[in-house]
């Protein structure tokens, strides 16, 4: 029989989905995936829930219900200062994980170069590539995550048609600074290119740090295409609705793809989405406060067992060596650590599409401070097992 399509026939099942799945078969706490074991505020799910009941849980506008739409364009203002027009610049879309397909087939032709910065989150390169884009892979490396100003720019060339970020970064836990960003947006005005914006974790951002979109920079507003996700602001991660904002000419393109991909997202979770944007500042400060403090309660507790633990400045995640683990493939640490201590994380090596760094291992933070402890006391126990 031919040969399905090659970009995803090879591919594995994502890192997430498998380490998510050893630590159900073996019982781990899973420190794995990203998603925290407290959902999130109960007026957004009771406003979903009035709304399904109350109806109609029939097709809305496929550009999503004004409600949210025009609460995504407040929350733009409150947060960035940006005058978004609802009507022309919002879009919403099943999760951020569509809103990134939709913007990379909407923006990118065959042949056009993307520029993408390892580590990589699992869906951007195979939808780079099935939009036949030219990957350009830029790395930054822990332990410092640093990104390299000339490695960036000879990335860039008259034919890149894109760059692909994600600030606050999943696995690396780096916020990137205005600066960082600045050289960005000079080298997409330079060469022409659009930034696609990543931001999922734009609230989740720590120790009185603030999140900067590359839309807030001067000459950008019309060249990025910013992504949010409802999942991970309000602790609802199976919602999966996401949002898109960005100028008429860049969404209108974005759009075509949205209608032949999903068309639209359920109804009712956009109303309890539309109300969780409209929560008053102190939500999303205690938020990002309460997260903070269980970064710093597995941070420290790891520290103590002797993992190199690296600053997380945002996300969900902290990275550590295997330092105490003795085992110097992440990957064979991880499944490990799940099967002999009972509790699951990442490899690193899964977000570098080549020459990965081997060493280091992603710990999920978003979990009730007893699983943390009892996380922390079982590699405690594996450990002197061990020894
Ligand atoms: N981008 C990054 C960097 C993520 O970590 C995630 C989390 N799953 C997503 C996108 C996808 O978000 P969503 O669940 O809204 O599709
Ligand atoms: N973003 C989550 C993580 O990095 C996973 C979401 C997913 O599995 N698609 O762990």
């Amino acid at each position: 029989m031919k040969p399905t399509n090659p970009i995803f026939t090879g591919l594995p099942t994502t890192i997430f989905e498998v380490m998510s799945r050893l630590a159900v078969e073996t019982g781990a706490i899973n420190l794995g995936q990203g998603f925290p074991d407290v959902d999130g505020p109960e007026v957004i799910r009771r406003a979903a829930a009035d709304a399904l009941m109350a109806g109609p849980n029939q097709y809305p506008s496929m550009m999503g219900i004004e409600d949210l739409r025009q609460a995504v364009a407040e929350t733009n203002k409150r947060f960035y200062g940006l005058d978004v027009d609802w009507r022309s610049e919002v879009m919403v879309t099943s999760g951020a994980t569509e809103a990134i397909a939709d913007a990379i087939i909407g923006l990118v032709a065959p042949g056009d170069e993307v520029v993408l910065i390892e580590p990589l989150y699992d869906c951007y390169l195979p939808i780079v590539r099935q939009a036949g884009g030219i990957p350009k892979l830029v790395r930054i490396t822990p332990p410092h995550w640093t990104l390299d100003p000339d490695a960036l720019a000879a990335a860039f060339s008259d034919r890149t048609k894109a760059i692909l970020i994600n600030t606050p970064m999943n696995p690396a836990g780096k916020v990137f600074t205005r600066d960082e960003l600045q050289l960005i947006a000079d080298l997409c005005i330079k060469h022409d290119a659009y930034v696609i914006a990543d931001e999922v974790y734009e609230h989740l951002v720590y120790d009185g740090r603030t999140h900067v979109s590359p839309m807030q920079l001067p000459g950008m507003r019309d060249r990025v295409v910013r992504i949010g996700s409802a999942g991970k602001t309000f602790s609802l991660t199976a919602w999966k609705i996401g949002y898109i904002t960005a100028a008429p000419h860049l969404l209108a393109p974005i759009a075509k793809v949205h209608q032949f991909v999903t068309f639209t997202t359920p109804p009712d979770l956009q109303k309890g989405v539309a109300a969780g944007l409209r929560l008053g500042d102190d939500y999303f400060r205690d938020f990002a406060t309460g997260l903070a403090a269980k970064r710093d309660r597995l941070s420290a507790g790891l520290a103590d067992l002797g993992f190199e633990v690296l600053k997380s400045e945002g996300t969900y995640f902290v990275t550590t060596d295997t330092g105490p683990l003795g085992i110097a493939d992440d990957k064979e640490a991880c499944l490990k650590m799940t099967r002999e201590a009972g509790v699951a994380a990442v490899p690193v090596s899964a977000f570098y599409a080549s020459n990965p760094p081997s060493t280091y291992i992603r710990f999920c933070f978003c979990k009730k401070d007893e699983v943390l402890d009892t996380a922390l006391e079982r590699l405690r126990t594996w450990l002197r097992r061990a020894a």
